[in-house]
């Protein structure tokens, strides 16, 4: 595995570290540990299983308990947890794009772009959930896009899975409140080619944490 720029970081998985979570382990005895998947193998190899946005309610009702601890994303935590009966015990790290949207600015897409219809990423503020159509992870925002053609519609997410979405659905008009990932856009295409080139920079991980990092990744995949 490579990575082309070794900048490129994300604020969620630099908000936790395995430390904090052997610490929330031992705060919580038997609680299970359910980390989302951006965060670091170090992370996951402290958890008990991992989760997307687009499957967290189903990996937290899976382990049949009344409590989980859900990592790093606050909001994504307390979204999901306003779906499930399942208490859910949240950390504080945001998505350092998606914490950029608020409710007062669908209500200024809804006055600026009568009709439009808004998406909201569960990364967001839950009043952002709370105030639009619809919210989901990117797969499940593109399903709703084309099973319900609306003819405006707005992804509140970051701005190039945004634009990943609306490249398929030319005839739609898609408004465009451009939130851009500064690590994301560390990846170039240039930096891609070089890094293929001089295979460069290597991502090792060490078998300590690769191994039970996988396990939880396992876990996850193998919930249907
Ligand atoms: S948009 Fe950027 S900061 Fe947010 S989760 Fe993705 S990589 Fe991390």
């Amino acid at each position: 595995m490579l990575i082309p720029d070794r900048g490129a970081g994300c604020s969620l998985a630099d908000s936790i570290t395995p430390e904090d979570v052997r610490l929330l382990r031992e705060s919580h005895p038997g609680v299970p540990i359910v980390t989302y998947v951006n965060t670091s193998a170090a992370v996951k190899a402290e958890s008990d299983i991992c989760c997307t946005s687009g499957n967290a309610r189903a990996v937290i009702e899976s382990l049949g308990v009344e409590r989980v601890i859900m990592l790093p994303d606050e909001y994504l935590a307390k979204n999901i947890a306003a779906e499930t009966k399942v208490k859910v015990i949240t950390w504080t790290g945001h998505c350092e794009v998606h914490e950029r949207f608020s409710a007062g600015e669908v209500r200024q897409l809804r006055e600026d772009h009568p009709g439009v219809v808004a998406l909201a990423h569960p990364e967001c503020p839950p009043d952002v959930p709370a105030e639009a159509d619809f919210a989901g992870s990117t797969a499940a925002m593109s399903s709703y896009v084309a099973k319900e053609r609306p003819p405006r519609v707005v992804l509140l997410t970051e701005c190039s899975m945004s634009d990943n979405v609306a490249l398929q659905y030319p005839d739609l008009a898609f408004i465009r409140p451009c939130n851009l990932c500064p690590h994301m856009k560390k990846i170039t295409l240039g930096n891609i080619r070089h890094a293929l080139e001089t295979m460069q920079h290597e991502v090792t991980i060490d078998q300590r944490i690769a191994a039970p990092a996988r396990l939880a990744v396992e876990r996850m995949l193998a919930i249907r």
